[in-house]
């Protein structure tokens, strides 16, 4: 059976012309059903012929999670544990208004193996498909008493890890025929692996880019996040400026502050060393313990003595307070139904 809502426009189109021998016309009409109005069932599409309906209903399916649990933080941000076909997923809504980002996962587990990440540490336990990374979307849009306006893929998994399936989705994510958060509304988030962010440069579109960076210092890198190994700082930044270059956008470095890790006046002039040269702005993070990792949130001092020292001498820096920590939907927190599994 076709996974109906992981079919971009054109390849829906294709599918249903040569396959199904329907007019090209059918396309937009049942873009439409699945991505504005985000039918969950082929009965709900009632402007398409029984006839129509029914070969659609024998040849593919409409992926729709089954919530299976929803935990709400005291800032509103609200954690959402999903069942879908090839397993859970976690997916986040944090609410800043005007913005109301939804941020989602695109593998289970991951295999980039960062410390201090739980679902780092889940290991990796497989792919997520296109339509199971846009349900998780229009699953939460739904649950929503606001307009989902901003996307970030920095759930669980690394999808430039996830490339064709992450790339599908953000196409139909952004069509104007369909949900249509607006390119410069989605960023994607990766760690850096070989050939990732050039894949997104390709693209040729304005997807925001974000790179958590977590030290600018390689041997720290590669303690926190094993996978750095297979990619240089001075990669990284050709790849970074690469994107800056071609899109006309900053980019986004995140760094999440680890006390004892990351936190040192030493790594803040390495950072600003490093990101003086590229168009960015710096989001530092305060990280949340998790629980069974050694990993513990820096001091209030260390916090401002780090910042202090970055503020005249970088571009952009700021410090995000992190949301959905106490329901366990903060930054490196995700993967815990995964580790029960
Ligand atoms: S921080 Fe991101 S890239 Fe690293 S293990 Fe966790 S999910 Fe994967």
């Amino acid at each position: 059976m076709i996974r109906i809502l992981g079919m971009k426009f054109s390849d829906l189109e294709t599918w249903l012309v040569d396959e199904l021998h329907q007019k090209p016309f059918r396309a937009k009409q049942l873009f439409t059903w699945l991505h504005h109005r985000r039918a969950t069932s082929f009965d709900e599409m009632t402007d398409l012929s029984l006839k129509f309906r029914s070969i659609l209903k024998s040849s593919s399916v409409i992926t729709h999670p089954e919530q299976t649990d929803s935990i709400a933080s005291e800032d509103g941000t609200v954690k959402f544990l999903l069942s879908l076909p090839s397993g859970p997923a976690e997916t986040v809504l944090i609410p800043e208004p005007p913005r109301f980002t939804v941020c989602l996962s695109t593998q289970y587990g991951c295999r980039m193996g960062c410390k201090f990440c739980m679902t780092g540490q889940a290991g990796f336990h497989g792919n997520m498909t296109t339509d199971e990374i846009v349900s998780q979307l229009y699953t939460v849009a739904a649950n929503s008493e606001n307009r989902v306006s901003n996307v970030v893929l920095m759930g669980m998994g690394e999808p430039m890890d996830n490339w064709d399936a992450v790339r599908n989705a953000l196409e139909i994510i952004s069509d104007d025929r369909g949900i249509c958060i607006g390119q410069r509304k989605i960023t994607v988030s990766t760690v850096g692996i070989p050939g990732g962010i050039r894949k997104l440069v390709d693209m040729g579109k304005q997807y925001g880019l974000a790179v958590s960076l977590h030290s600018a210092v390689q041997e720290t890198r590669e303690m926190l996040v094993p996978s750095a190994k297979a990619i240089s700082l001075s990669q990284l930044k050709r790849d970074m400026l690469e994107y800056t270059g071609t899109t006309g956008r900053r980019v986004t470095l995140e760094y999440c502050l680890i006390e004892g890790a990351n936190d040192s006046l030493k790594e803040a002039a390495a950072l600003a060393d490093y990101s003086k040269d590229i168009p960015c702005k710096i989001n530092l993070l305060v990280y949340n313990a998790v629980p069974d990792l050694e990993w513990r949130q820096p001091s209030e001092q260390t916090t401002q003595k780090f910042i202090d020292y970055l503020y005249p001498r970088c571009q952009a820096v700021t410090l995000r307070r992190s949301r959905g920590g106490e329901v366990a939907g903060a930054c490196g927190q995700l993967g815990a139904s995964i580790l029960k599994k």
